[in-house]
């Protein structure tokens, strides 16, 4: 992950995008018109890895890239609840940049996770 990292940076990021499925699409500037499909937990790496890279004159969009980028995936409510079944808040109070699945797997919420240890 750490090559794709540097690939991204060397070059001018000219839009993050996420896609229906999850996924996130990175374009870059570059005269090849480079493009890359990231899962979110690569997303939530690259997110890392730019706030890290960048240098001064950067960090405003490397700071806008990293948040767009890393969104939170919240599990749907389940059956008749009225609630996401990862961390139990009411949909329309989620941040609006947040999704929603019914796919387990695409679940990144780590809210009930972190309260668990924070209890623990
Ligand atoms: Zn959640």
């Amino acid at each position: 992950m750490s090559t794709s990292i540097t690939r991204v940076t060397e070059r001018t990021i000219v839009a993050v995008d996420l896609e229906d499925d999850g996924s996130i699409e990175i374009r870059t500037g570059g005269s090849s018109g480079y493009r890359e499909t990231l899962t979110a937990e690569q997303a939530r790496q690259l997110a890392a890895g730019l706030l890290e890279l960048a240098d001064e004159s950067e960090k405003y969009f490397a700071e806008t890239a990293a948040a767009a980028i890393a969104v939170t995936v919240h599990a749907a409510p389940i059956g008749t609840a009225d609630v996401t079944a990862c961390c139990g808040v009411l949909p329309w109070h989620l941040p609006s940049i947040d999704r929603i699945t019914s796919t387990d797997s695409e679940v990144t919420c780590t809210w009930a996770a972190t309260a668990r240890a924070e209890c623990a």
